[in-house]
């Protein structure tokens, strides 16, 4: 592994990267340290190398297994949506993938816990973290509808994959003033929301429509 690597060339090149950071700002996202993220988070390095040429367009792209690495333009969304409204420390995410999302989140928070039920992927995902030097994520493999009890509560949930109703288990795990990022619907009709979790029941926010792979139960 050499530091080119990370760095980048031609189209995966820092040059390359600000424009991509150009065009999220442009779409709204505001928040100077997710946008810092997107810069500096080699997103090449969790795709294909014949996909790389491409990492830096605001796309999903193909991982393997039927999944996709989320668009950019999501992951930023994401990312700010669950930071706002107070602490997050103790931070949940369903669906590692191939861990892009993990890698720009980890840094912004105490600690994150990753869940993801395909196996081969998580332990890519674990890799490529421990190459970027990023230390406080624990990952598991297993079915993230059901959270992680051990840890919880937790101040943020992000859930990267989408169910049809949102998981009783991940409410129950978020603390009083936490948020819960989570597209829910079937395909093509699927709604990114974000839920605060009151003193008595919950405060729901559309962020709008949105595409991602379904969450499915059990482990692959
Ligand atoms: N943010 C990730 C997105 C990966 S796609 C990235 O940038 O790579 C969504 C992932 O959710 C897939 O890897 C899929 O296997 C996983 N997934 C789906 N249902 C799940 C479940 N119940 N528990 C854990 N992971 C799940």
């Amino acid at each position: 592994m050499t530091d080119l690597r990370l760095s980048g060339i031609g189209m995966t090149s820092a040059r390359t990267r600000d424009r991509l950071v150009q065009r999220l700002r442009e779409q709204g996202i505001a928040n100077l340290a997710v946008l810092d993220r997107i810069r500096n988070v080699p997103r090449h390095i969790f795709v294909d190398e014949a996909l790389g040429s491409r990492a830096y367009e605001d796309t999903a792209l193909p991982i393997g297994y039927g999944q996709t690495i989320s668009q950019p333009y999501i992951v930023a969304r994401m990312t700010e949506a669950l930071l706002q409204g107070g602490a997050a420390e103790n931070v949940l995410e369903v669906g590692t993938g191939c861990g892009y999302q993990t890698a720009v989140l980890a840094p912004l928070v105490a600690r994150l816990y990753t869940i993801e039920r395909i196996e081969p992927l998580l332990a890519r995902a674990r890799e490529r973290l421990k190459e970027l030097g990023i230390r406080n994520v624990r990952f598991r493999y297993g079915d993230g509808t059901l959270g992680w009890k051990a840890h919880a509560p937790f101040d943020g949930i992000l859930v990267a994959a989408a169910p049809l109703t949102v998981p009783e288990a991940l409410v129950k795990q978020l603390r009083v003033g936490g948020r819960l990022l989570v597209p829910i619907g079937p395909e093509g009709e699927q709604e990114l929301v974000r839920f605060t979790r009151g003193e008595q029941g919950m405060q729901r926010q559309s962020l709008g429509a949105v595409a991602f792979v379904p969450l499915l139960g059990g482990t692959a």
